[in-house]
């Protein structure tokens, strides 16, 4: 008998089909034995739908009315599970963030799960029931609802699963596991059975949203053995359908040949902003990230340019997007003492990663990818990299282009 804890994803709820789908194979897993516990989305759209009402009633919204609504998706999700296992014979109950409780910081619309007390949820499932818990919601310290970030029910079960001490943590989603790139943008994508924590890391935070970053974080951090799997195959987790996300060892162990990239990720979520001359001294560039790490906006890609007239340079960097109106407000903020020009932004912008353990001992793997994006006659503009990946900033509509060719040049073709 093993403990495992299952998450659906928002196509997987995303309606009462699907939540009966949803709902056979918890009673499946159930039903071999095994202590289940389950993590669920909001419905598909239900969150887009919550989000796009706050920003009709307030264009820099108090972060902690947005989680308030935000939150909700899911609890609407949790409860008719859970009915629907009732009515299926399988003892189910719905908890919510508050009542568990999963704590998290007080970061509103990004918060980190910092304790989830499993004590009393491990009591009712050692006594036959299924605890099903909202993804995506925490409690802050000061006691008010928190959201962990779009995509956050990954973390929530993959941190459920740490908590529980789970044998394993299957996400179903609506494509069969993680593939060498987005399989709904390149037919040629190809599904990969194992993946290593730190290439899974670098794909997830390059764009690959078919699982949070976080959630791959503490993963590795806590040995949780992730599996991507699809709720629309028949295939039950328990099966081993999926893609396993696990330690390079265990991959080194079974002799597989890992090929010296395994992914292509893409995101357009990122925006560009250059603050124009910009004193060339000591202290700027602290005194300008400083107030955006202060606001909690994370900068990604950093180029400082040569500085032209040795007095003035121009820093360009990226944030996401969402982030953006933030990260100029702060920074007109700062003007006055910073003494630079102008702040631009360009929203037009994708950034493209090509990730691989393998890069670490081969060379030539850079040059690849410029010449493949020369040969197509495309204009990088930022250029980032860490010891298993390369990423580029292009303009977006070259996106799905630059993904294709990278794909093809790095042999990552189905065959
Ligand atoms: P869920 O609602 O189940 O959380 P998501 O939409 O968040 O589902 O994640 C699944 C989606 O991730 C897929 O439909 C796919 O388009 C996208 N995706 C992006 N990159 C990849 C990849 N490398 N492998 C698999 N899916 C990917
Ligand atoms: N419902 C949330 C979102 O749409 C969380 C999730 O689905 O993971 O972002
Ligand atoms: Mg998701």
């Amino acid at each position: 008998m093993a403990r495992i804890v299952l998450k659906f994803g928002g196509t997987s709820v995303g309606d009462i089909d699907r939540i009966k789908n949803a709902a056979r194979k918890i009673k499946a897993e159930v039903a071999r034995g095994h202590q289940v516990a389950v993590v669920v989305s909001a419905m598909s759209g239900a969150t887009n739908q919550l989000v796009k009402w706050v920003s009709e009633v307030a264009t820099l919204p108090d972060p902690r009315e947005y989680d308030v609504v935000v939150a909700t998706g899911e609890q609407v999700t949790v409860g008719l599970l859970a009915l629907v296992l009732q009515q299926e014979g399988v003892p189910a109950r719905s908890w919510v963030s508050w009542q568990i409780p999963i704590r998290t910081d007080g970061a509103h619309s990004k918060a980190r799960i910092v304790d989830i007390d499993t004590t009393e949820m491990a009591r009712t499932m050692a006594a036959g029931e299924v605890p099903i818990v909202p993804g995506f919601q925490g409690l802050s310290p000061e006691g008010r609802i928190t959201t962990l970030g779009r995509g956050g029910s990954d973390t929530s079960a993959v941190a459920l699963a740490a908590a529980l001490k789970a044998d394993r943590c299957d996400i179903y989603t609506d494509v069969a596991g993680v593939y060498t790139t987005d399989p709904r943008i390149v037919e040629a994508a190809r599904k990969i059975d194992r993946v290593t924590y730190e290439e899974m890391l670098e794909m997830a935070s390059q764009g690959s949203k078919v699982l949070q970053t976080r959630s791959v974080e503490l993963a590795m951090n806590h040995h949780v053995r992730v599996q991507v799997l699809s709720s629309f195959d028949d295939a039950l987790g328990s099966d081993l359908p999926g893609t396993l996300v696990v330690d390079e060892e265990e991959i080194m162990a079974q002799g597989l040949e890992k090929s010296v990239v395994s992914g292509i990720a893409f995101a357009k979520d990122e925006a560009k902003v250059t603050v124009t001359h910009v004193p060339d001294r000591p202290g700027v560039a602290a005194a300008i990230f400083g107030p955006l790490a202060a606001a909690n906006i994370n900068v990604d890609m950093i180029v400082q340019n040569v500085s032209l007239d040795g007095s003035s340079t121009d820093i360009t960097f990226t944030v996401p997007k969402a982030d953006l109106a933030h990260a100029v407000q702060r920074l007109e903020q700062a003007k006055a003492d910073l003494k630079f020009a102008e702040v631009k932004s360009d929203l037009n912008v994708s950034k493209v990663s090509v990730i691989g353990v393998g890069m670490r001992s081969h060379s030539g793997v850079a040059l690849k990818m410029f010449e493949t994006l020369a040969a197509k006659g495309i204009n990088i503009q930022v250029i980032s990299t860490s010891e298993i990946k390369i990423s580029v900033l292009l303009a977006s509509e070259y996106t799905e282009l630059a993904v294709r060719a990278l794909h093809t040049a790095y042999d990552l073709d189905a065959a």
